[in-house]
């Protein structure tokens, strides 16, 4: 008896503070982002649990492991849980039409988040940066770094595109060429390989060991005795095999400097490889700021708020035109690491050395 009655005042005791924080909060937001293999991501979904939250949301958020049936079961799931929004990262941005067809139904909010939702008119809003400025921004990185607008050249180069189901990377692609091409015309930048083009050169899921495995086939088809100057790489997750491919045939000593090799993301291993002149360049984008401009759109298309967007032109998803606010890509590298990534609190000075 007297157990019984112990039971279930320790029982009221936890349900009361549980229950006292459901009434305060303003629902569930769902984040289904891409995978832990890329540091960006993780980043991105701490910093969006911390928004929400200052927001009074509830956050489920999953990671897929690059897996897109993982990424479906796991919207499947928050759908049926009863999220109020879905902020979704996607794997293969043309795979998702189903199961947002059935959270548009159930009133549910949805916001791509950094890469596009393709093929369906159930995207409310798109957050991310300008992923064209991106790639002109890798394109201007080995234009500046080879001294090519002073006249400099010829130079070889060699070019690597992101995941073709990524829409982003066709972005990356048309930035840098529109920096590179004008070079590639003039024959001042040279293409041994001749392999170009964003589809061909794609590296499918964004994986670092296919980025690795081309240009080790690459330097032995092409590169016996000539030098290779420079590498578009897309994104320091493709970066880091790129440059163990090249350590791999000697680059990256006093005689034979690494290649200039452009990135994205600024994570941490790249970053020291850009203090350590292994990489020449990456492009921060502050997940602080997408996080947050992530957070203010659902809160706003929740509550009934106009959100705010900056385009309403550039991300056709097959469908629609999708309302999207882009933030702007800083370039980085080593004159500049300090004050971008540092001075911003974004990382420690101490996590880089
Ligand atoms: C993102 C990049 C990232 C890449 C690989 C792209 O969609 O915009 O920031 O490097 O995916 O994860």
């Amino acid at each position: 008896m007297r157990r019984t009655t112990f039971l279930g005042l320790s029982l009221a005791l936890t349900l009361a503070p549980a229950s006292a924080l459901w009434a305060q909060s303003k629902g569930t937001v769902g984040i289904a982002m891409p995978t832990k293999s890329s540091q960006r991501w993780i980043a991105d979904g701490d910093n969006m649990v911390k928004a929400f939250k200052a927001l009074g949301y509830q956050v489920d958020l999953q990671y897929a492991d690059d897996e897109i049936p993982n990424q479906l079961a796991q919207i499947e799931n928050m759908v049926t849980k009863g999220v109020k929004a879905l902020v979704i990262a996607s794997i293969d941005g043309s795979t998702l039409s189903g199961v947002l067809q059935k959270a548009a139904e159930k009133g549910v909010k949805i916001v791509a988040y950094d890469r596009l939702i393709r093929g369906t008119k159930n995207v409310d809003y798109y957050a991310t940066f300008d992923n064209f400025q991106v790639g002109v921004l890798q394109g201007q990185s080995i234009v500046d770094r080879l001294g090519l607008k002073q006249g400099k050249g010829p130079f070889n180069l060699e070019v690597f595109a992101g995941s073709p189901d990524d829409n982003n990377s066709g972005f990356f692609y048309d930035g840098a060429m529109s920096v590179l091409k004008p070079y590639l015309d003039s024959g001042k930048l040279v293409i041994r390989s001749k392999q170009l083009g964003a589809m061909k050169v794609g590296i499918l899921r964004w994986d670092g060991a296919t980025a690795q495995a081309r240009m080790d086939n690459l330097m032995s088809a092409y590169y016996g005795k000539d030098k290779l100057h420079a590498v578009l790489s897309p994104a320091d997750i493709l970066s880091i095999g790129i440059i163990s491919s090249l350590k791999g045939v000697g680059y990256g000593t006093a005689g034979q400097p690494m290649p200039v090799i452009t990135g994205q993301d600024a994570d941490l291993p790249s970053v020291k490889a850009i203090l350590r002149n292994d990489q020449a360049s990456t492009v921060f984008k502050d997940t602080r700021q997408l996080a947050k401009v992530t957070a203010d759109l659902v809160d706003a298309a929740l509550s009934g708020r106009a959100p705010t967007v900056n385009d309403t032109k550039t991300y056709n998803n097959g469908v629609k035109v999708v309302p999207s606010y882009l933030l702007k890509p800083v370039a980085v590298d080593n004159t500049n690491w300090k004050s971008v990534l540092v001075d911003s609190g974004y990382y420690k000075e101490s996590q880089l050395r």
